[in-house]
């Protein structure tokens, strides 16, 4: 069984932030921003690349609800979903950071040139 479905189990303990029959969020171990939680889904979905266009229906509602519940929504955020190895993934559970609590930075993504695909 996978990190996440042993924290959704409960198995392996996390501070929960908003929790339904779908989709649970909590908070980041390593927080990357003063606000970092993850959302996903508790079926077992490997990654962004093969969820379905349902399940994001009821995720989309579920970070919106997430930043209110935090009350970040006003001030702004930020969304991210790392997909395989190039893009960062550690957990090969579908999740969705959501970072927020502060003005985030935005900057070179990696050492390649970007303008190489210009
Ligand atoms: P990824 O790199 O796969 O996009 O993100 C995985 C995230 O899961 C990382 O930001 C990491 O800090 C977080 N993480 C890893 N293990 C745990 C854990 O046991 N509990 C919590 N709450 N977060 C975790
Ligand atoms: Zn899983």
């Amino acid at each position: 069984m996978c990190l996440f479905c042993k924290i959704i189990k409960k198995e392996i303990p996390s501070e929960i932030i908003l929790e339904n029959e779908n989709f649970l969020a909590f908070h980041d171990i390593n927080p990357k921003a003063p606000v970092h939680i993850l959302a996903i889904p508790k079926l077992h979905i490997e990654g962004f690349d093969v969820v379905s266009p349902e399940i994001m229906v009821g995720m989309t509602t579920f970070i919106q609800d997430i930043a209110k519940e935090v009350d970040i929504q006003k001030a702004g955020y930020r969304v991210i979903t790392n997909i395989g190895d190039n893009g960062g993934q550690e957990v090969k559970h579908l999740h969705f950071h959501v970072l927020g609590g502060a003005k985030l930075k935005w900057s070179h993504l990696s050492d390649s040139n970007p303008k190489k695909f210009l």
